[in-house]
């Protein structure tokens, strides 16, 4: 291998490489941005490469599929984020995209921002910050899910001149809301937005664009209206109903023939779950209505989690980063931990990594230890095949072959 100034070498004694641990650990070798050989933990580096070895795992910086740069997940920041001027959105931007690296998260999906501010970042792709892939502002019903977003659009003509509008600014993909979500008042969780004609309309116009379409979802009714209208994917996928979680297996057999993806987004922080009293009483009132508990919610959803494996419904991982106090921008890893109590750690990481670098449209490009891909790498403390909560004590991060200040 040819040697040059600015190469050097990354050794870990674990490694997973997006699909698979590694026996043995690897050796990374880095040139600028880019990946240029994996090789075994015992690799001999060429003479005057600079090595740097490390006890615990080194793996593909990570992907977080579902983020709202807009918003910091302070309590009522995504509402407020409709209220900023484009410096205040700047400022609310970069500080997310900052705790998305520092957690070694180095390419984020952010699906809803205002003004489609994102996409300035995304193509300014300043050194050290994740790069983005962006939906811009979602589309929803007037005063429906995160209206105060700014895409609020009605009608069959209207969803379509929305959609290319948005293609025009050039998203990555096209988000619409096809049920209420929690952090809406007013809006319903249980039911349907859209007509099924508005929402055909909007897969429609989204893929004579070229683009990918994802539903937000968190009712049982949303899923079957999304999955009724051709979505390529279906994110949250809660399957609420008034009883609380429901499926059947006929509904997961659908999904699965239709290739549907789907994000869980269930990562949370224990630590900063709000109690009933801080919560908002839309939310209270939907935990009431089921008679269920946060965590019985928890529970039935890894349960519905557990049948979409068995049907090899692909999973992709994201937290909805941003969107409430429990789900912190760079906290990505505590939805791979909460995947992996019904899913192998390697699956459950891939979800977050290699896989979800493919939804992203960047699968040649990151989320995998691979040579030619990006140097997109995060070193985590200790054996993550052991235990995956490791997965939350990033030791070192590079995005594209910039090192993360530690
Ligand atoms: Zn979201």
């Amino acid at each position: 291998m040819e040697q040059t100034a600015s190469m050097h070498a990354i050794r870990a004694a674990h490694a997973f490489d997006g699909e698979r641990f590694l026996q043995g650990g690897a050796t990374v070798l880095v040139e600028g941005d880019r990946i240029i050989g994996v090789e075994p933990g015992g690799f001999e580096v060429p003479e005057g490469v600079e090595l740097t070895s490390y006890d615990g795992t080194l793996l593909p910086g990570l992907v977080d599929a579902h983020v709202h740069l807009v918003s910091d997940g302070e309590m009522g920041s995504l509402e407020r984020a409709g209220t900023l001027d484009d410096d205040g959105l700047d400022a609310m931007i970069e500080g997310s995209l900052r705790a998305q690296a520092a957690a070694g998260v180095t390419t984020v999906r952010d699906l809803g921002d205002v003004g489609f501010r994102t996409l300035a970042w995304r193509d300014r792709a300043e050194p050290g910050l994740p790069r983005i892939v962006a939906a811009g502002p979602p589309l929803t019903t007037p005063g429906g899910h995160c209206h105060y977003l700014g895409g609020e659009v009605e009608g069959v003509a209207g969803m379509r001149a929305a959609v290319a509008a948005h293609a025009a600014r050039g998203v990555d993909v096209i988000k619409v809301m096809a049920s209420g979500g929690m952090l809406t008042l007013g809006s319903d969780v249980f039911g349907v937005q859209f007509t099924a004609e508005e929402l055909r309309a909007a897969v429609d116009a989204a893929h004579d664009a070229g683009l990918r379409l994802l539903a937000h979802a968190h009712s049982l009714a949303g899923i079957e209206h999304a999955l009724a209208a051709g979505a390529d994917g279906i994110e949250h996928f809660s399957c609420l109903t008034e009883n609380g979680p429901s499926w059947s297996e006929d509904l997961l057999a659908r999904v699965a023939e239709a290739g549907v993806v789907v994000g869980p987004t269930h990562g949370q922080l224990l630590d900063r779950l709000p109690t009933l009293e801080q919560l908002p009483p839309a939310i209270v009132a939907v935990f009431e209505k089921f008679g269920m508990r946060p965590d019985e919610m928890r529970a039935r959803r890894m349960e519905v989690f557990t049948r979409v494996r068995a049907h090899g419904i692909p999973v992709c991982s994201g937290l909805d980063a941003g969107a409430a106090p429990p789900k912190p921008h760079g906290a990505l890893w505590s939805a791979v931990d909460w995947l992996a109590d019904a899913y192998p750690v390697d699956e459950a990481l891939a979800t977050a990594t290699s896989f979800a670098a493919e939804q992203c449209g960047l699968g040649a490009e990151t989320g995998r230890l691979r040579a030619s891909y990006a140097a997109d790498l995060l070193v985590v403390d200790g054996d993550l095949s052991r235990d995956v909560k490791r997965l939350s004590q990033p030791v070192a991060v590079w995005v594209r072959g910039l090192a993360q200040p530690s």
